[in-house]
């Protein structure tokens, strides 16, 4: 035996179609405080706070999917930043062994003071959200929102170090459209990836999203026919969902994430857990396992991760979009994106 050391494999979760799925997404929250017009009814009952994971659950369950190799997580909601202790909460996933890049989805509105706390205490990185340059449209789309807040936020968080900063636009025809170029014109003097996302039918408002479905392929069109062309950035690893380009002479990038016209069901490496404490196992499907239950019922860790790692195993293949399949049992706003 001299001579041969034997290292124990890392754990991994394989769902039965061979993919790795070593990234969760993690809602803190199902509440907002802006209601995207494209996400959420304007009337949307938030759950009541005992519904919800605690903050011992969070950092348990984010535990137990560590210990089966999950090394990625992004925060999200609702909205991640309106959450009770987000900082401290940071803090603790930070501290979980395994846990190697720590990231949030946020509508940039607390950045302004969260950014600095959020990166002393572990984040790594921020997507902000932000559909339009026109602070009047802004209001509409989110129906209460004040775009300077959120630039004075992305500021913040390009300063505190949350590289890269990417910013999420979700494209919507008849409502920003006609403002994709523009967006796209912040890549030249910015480091930043502008990703231009396609909407996604949803929950109650499903029937009406498909029909202001703008594809990846128009928005590039409108964009190469203002700017000039797209040049494809090497090296996309196909995990990613974003597909990556950029404009001659650009600081930064431009993404295209086509979940509806060319969906990437094949390199999703993704889970989710939603703020209830459901794993969900395909963003556009509503099949999910229930965690929070046994861990309130007193499941063991070995439990925990049992019932995590069969459920990812049977993760469907992908959506039904095409086939006119829409999740239904929840908002958007409930999953996190
Ligand atoms: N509140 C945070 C935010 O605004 O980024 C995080 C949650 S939000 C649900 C996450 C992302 O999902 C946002 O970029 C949002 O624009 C996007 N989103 C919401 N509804 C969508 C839909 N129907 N189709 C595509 N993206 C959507």
């Amino acid at each position: 035996m001299s001579g041969i050391i034997l290292i124990d494999p890392p754990p991994a979760m394989y769902d039965s179609y061979g993919r790795h799925l070593h990234y969760l997404r993690v809602s803190l929250t199902d509440a907002c405080n802006l209601r995207c017009v494209y996400c959420m009814p304007e009337d949307i009952q938030f759950r009541p706070p005992a519904e919800l994971m605690q903050d011992h659950e969070v950092l348990t369950l984010i535990r137990v999917a560590a210990s089966l190799g999950v090394d990625k997580i992004r925060l999200t909601g609702g909205e991640p930043t309106v959450r009770r202790n987000v900082v401290e909460l940071v803090r603790g996933i930070r501290a979980i062994p395994g846990i190697e890049r720590l990231a949030m989805t946020t509508n940039g509105v607390k950045l302004e003071a969260l950014a600095r706390p959020l990166a002393d205490a572990g984040l790594d990185q921020v997507n902000v959200s932000i559909d339009t340059l026109d602070p009047e449209k802004f209001r509409r789309i989110t129906r209460r929102g004040d775009l300077d807040e959120v630039w004075r936020g992305l500021e913040a968080a390009d300063a505190a170090g949350l590289h890269p900063i990417k910013i999420n636009c979700v494209v919507t025809r008849g409502f920003n459209d006609d403002e994709v170029v523009e967006l796209a014109r912040l890549t030249y003097l910015n480091p930043w990836e502008v990703r231009f996302i396609e909407l996604m039918p949803f929950g109650s408002v499903a029937d009406f999203q498909f029909h202001q479905v703008v594809s990846s392929a128009e928005t590039r069109e409108r964009i190469e026919e203002a700017l000039g062309p797209l040049v494809p950035v090497p090296g996309h690893n196909g995990h990613d969902p974003a597909r990556p380009y950029r404009l001659e002479g650009a600081a930064g990038r431009l993404g295209f994430i086509s979940s509806v016209t060319e969906p990437f069901c094949e390199g999703c490496t993704r889970l989710r857990l939603t703020a209830d404490g459901r794993l969900r196992l395909c963003l556009l499907r509503d099949d999910e396992v229930d965690l929070l239950s046994p861990l309130r019922a007193g499941a063991d860790f070995a439990a925990l991760q049992e019932i995590m790692a069969a459920a990812a195993y049977r993760k469907p293949w992908g959506h039904g979009l095409e086939a006119h399949e829409f999740a239904l049992s929840r908002e958007m706003s409930q999953i996190g994106g």
